[in-house]
């Protein structure tokens, strides 16, 4: 049941007595012939279902079926490679992340939890449970401003009213989808989701860690205010009978900053802006963030009964609102005790960005392991991640395998 660990180091070469003469790529190495395949020439850009997408999807299959899978897409287009069980009765285990990319991003996000999960399936064989890989058709949601395209055509979260979204050329996201319901997982015959991502923040760098366990993913409110006063002249108006909807504004984005969770005004647009005139109506975004539900919605709240100054009309509107996932406990742990294997102190993290295991947690138990990313960059072609870094998380999750498959 158990196989033996030795031979190659993750990072070396990948030497296997089957294909003889055949060398193939590391996992850095892969990423970078993947990082060329792209829409626009320069940047790395991959959407859903666009041509960079499927020759991606055409260059990751042929390393699964060099690491002994099998492979299939589903009518999602997500790329599913499989190693199969002898058991005919056993259950699936899956990994995975996301092949898409936003618009000049780094060469590791999503990527790095594939190519990881296929380099650690390509040492195992005769596990107790099928191992699947995804590699999700499309997490960022650039082409259909989706969210969880790919894993939620997997959790049944994408249904056919989202299908009829277009993209920016008109063409509606049902006519790249076929049949949704061959895309769907039965939870019963799912074990779990393990995913390896780069931590896309900073926390792990700052604290010079190649590693950490998501023991959650952060919920999320979305909300735009609105702030109205009156517009004026600012040459004649005197300070003391103005309305500046500017002003009290300024006032809330201080009040956000110091409501204790994670919060943050991204947006602030005056309506007719000019050096001349006294800003009479602006709106601006809030995003909370907690790993707990009730201590944002309590913060929501407390921010919802923020008065803003004399004069000054104030209007909330809640645009979305997703809710924190737990990863499973039993999967944490597993993930953190293989961690304690190649790192003495294990950290604990909150994701405060969604991924796909956020969606996958809706049919099935889920753990994230993040690696460090320097400085905490991410979407951005500066995304860089340390070799040993990359070997260590293949590492961590082989022995989390095998210690789930002991289980
Ligand atoms: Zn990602």
């Amino acid at each position: 049941m158990k196989k033996s660990l030795c031979g190659r180091g993750i990072l070396a070469p990948i030497r296997k007595p089957d294909r003889d003469k055949n060398v193939a790529p590391t996992i850095l190495e892969q990423a970078d012939i993947l990082a060329k395949i792209t829409d626009e020439p320069g940047i790395i850009c991959r959407t859903f279902r666009s041509p960079a997408m499927k020759r991606a999807n055409a260059q990751v299959a042929q390393w699964m079926r060099e690491a002994g899978l099998t492979v299939r897409e589903d009518p999602a287009g997500n790329l599913i490679g499989r190693l199969a069980s002898k058991n005919p009765r056993a259950k699936t285990f899956i990994l995975g992340s996301h092949l898409d990319t936003v618009r000049d991003a780094g060469k590791y996000d999503g990527i790095l939890g594939v190519l990881t999960a296929i380099e650690v399936a390509g040492q195992l064989r005769d596990l107790p449970f099928n191992l699947e890989i995804y590699g999700f058709a499309d997490e960022e949601g650039v082409r259909f401003a989706t969210t969880y395209l790919g894993s939620g055509a997997v959790t049944g979260s994408l249904t056919k009213r989202n299908l009829n979204r277009k993209d920016a050329a008109g063409i509606a996201l049902g006519q790249l989808i076929g049949d949704l319901s061959a895309c769907r997982r039965n939870p019963r015959d799912l074990l779990g989701y393990a995913e390896v991502h780069i931590e896309q923040g900073p926390v792990l760098d700052q604290r010079r860690l190649a590693v950490g366990v998501v023991k959650a993913i952060a919920g999320q409110t979305r909300t735009r205010i609105t702030f109205t006063g009156q517009a004026g002249h600012a040459g004649t108006t005197p300070m003391k009978m103005r309305r500046d909807a500017l002003c009290a504004a300024a006032e809330f984005v201080l009040a956000v900053e110091k409501v204790g969770v994670l919060a943050t005004v991204g947006t602030l647009e005056i309506r007719n802006s000019a050096g001349n005139v006294i800003p009479g109506h602006v709106t601006c975004s809030v995003d909370i963030r907690h790993e707990n539900d009730a201590m944002r919605q309590r913060a929501v709240a407390t921010l919802r009964r923020w008065k803003p100054r004399a004069g000054i009309k104030m209007v909330w509107e809640n645009k979305s609102e997703v809710s924190a996932v737990a990863c499973d406990g039993g999967l944490v742990k597993a993930m953190t005790q293989a961690a304690r294997k190649h790192q003495r102190i294990v950290p604990l993290l909150v994701s405060g960005a969604g991924h796909d295991a956020a969606a996958m947690a809706a049919i099935t138990p889920v753990v994230m392991l993040f690696v460090r990313c320097k400085d905490g960059i991410s979407h951005n072609s500066a995304e860089s991640v340390k070799p040993g870094d990359v070997a260590k998380a293949a590492a961590i999750l082989q022995a989390f395998l095998l210690s789930v498959s002991e289980a």
